[in-house]
């Protein structure tokens, strides 16, 4: 046996999940270092059962049963500099780099780029797949290449950022490629340019011009979502649970008839972009509690396991949402975790 895999029967995956589902897989792989990930597919295809499934942090994604097939979970977590003194330096972040490290430590390092994506939850391979934002800052505006491997064949294969087609928490690894790479490694392009993007309400209001630095951001940005948002240890959640909808111009003038009050934010398509949490909150649903899951009383937008709820508990919970929305406003909400 590769001494970089580590393969477990009947793992348990409570602590592999933010949402802290007790769910179980029939099987799961650790894969310590990148270049195992061939040998990891191969003994999966021959030896364990299919499917296969690649898996981060957990941190997007609702187990809704037992995993009837095989984990791949890379948990190789080097992180490493090219062309550091440059004005463009280039981060190289093996998949199972907690991303928030990443941040921090390109941060720390003077350069722009990631500091608004600071604190959320996940690994650096998980990242391009959603195309993480946050703050008005999104993945695909630092990324510069993404190496994988295919999960069916086991090549390695190079993805140019156009190649992976980042979209609004979107990319080909959600549409046409759902679940059939293992990202294993990301290559940004940050700089040492200075460009604080400090447009989001709270970001400014924490900093002072004689602080504003990458750092500086990344802390006032954490200490924001540190305030705002549920810590996953103490309540099981995946961050934002729906979409924010985006409608066609031509909708908005009806809603704001009835909801003066509604936000919303044009986006260069020239549709219009709704805040989920704010459609949600209106409908009733902040704190509502049901068995052993819920809406965050702190973000209307944030689903909650307070302990024994089940995933598909979740799940209802996220349709009776979703349906309510959609009575009220005419509004269709779209799960953003992967539902598994
Ligand atoms: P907020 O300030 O209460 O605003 C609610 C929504 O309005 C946000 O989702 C945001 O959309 C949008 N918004 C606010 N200011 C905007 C602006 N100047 N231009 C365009 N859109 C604007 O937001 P919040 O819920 O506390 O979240 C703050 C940031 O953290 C947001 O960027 C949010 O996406 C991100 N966040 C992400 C997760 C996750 O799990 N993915 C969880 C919590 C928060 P956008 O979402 O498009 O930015």
């Amino acid at each position: 046996m590769n001494s970089h895999l580590k393969v477990t029967l009947d793992a348990p995956l409570a602590h592999l999940n933010t949402f802290g589902i007790k769910a179980r897989a029939t099987a799961l792989v650790e894969v310590g270092k990148p270049g195992a990930v061939p040998a990891a597919i191969d003994l999966a295809k021959r030896e364990l059962p299919s499917p296969l499934l690649a898996l981060g942090d957990g941190s997007n994604l609702l187990f809704t049963r037992d995993f009837p097939g095989t984990i791949i979970r890379l948990t190789a977590n080097r992180i490493r500099f090219d062309a550091l003194d440059s004005d463009r330096p280039e981060v190289i972040a093996e998949g199972g780099s907690n991303w928030h490290r990443l941040v921090l430590t390109c941060a720390k390092e003077g350069l722009w780029g990631t500091e608004n994506l600071a604190l959320i939850p996940g690994t650096c391979g998980a990242a391009p797949i959603q195309n993480i934002g946050a703050y008005g800052v999104e993945l695909h505006e630092s990324l510069s290449g993404v190496e994988a491997f295919h999960l069916e064949s086991g090549e390695k294969r190079m993805f140019e950022t156009a190649e992976c087609q980042l979209g609004y928490r979107t990319s080909r690894f959600r549409e046409q490629d759902e679940q059939a790479y293992l990202l294993t490694r990301i290559h940004l392009r940050l700089t040492r340019t200075p460009n604080p993007r400090l447009s989001y309400p709270g970001v400014a209001e924490r900093l002072n011009d004689a602080e504003l630095s990458p750092l500086a951001i990344a802390h006032a940005v954490a200490a924001l979502r540190q305030q705002k948002l549920p810590d996953p240890r103490f309540e099981g959640n995946a961050g934002s649970f729906f979409k924010n909808p985006v409608i066609p111009e031509d909708q908005l003038a009806g809603l704001l008839d009835e909801w003066p009050d509604l936000p919303y934010f044009p986006t260069p398509s020239g549709q219009i972009k709704l805040s989920a949490a704010w459609l949600i909150d209106r409908a009733g649903w902040r704190g509502f509690r049901r068995g052993g899951v819920g809406v965050s009383t702190k973000h209307a937008l944030v689903l909650v396991n307070y302990g024994n709820g089940t995933g598909q508990e979740i799940l209802d919970l996220s349709h009776a949402i979703a349906d309510s929305v959609q009575d009220r406003f005419s509004v269709r909400l779209h799960p953003e975790p992967r539902i598994i």
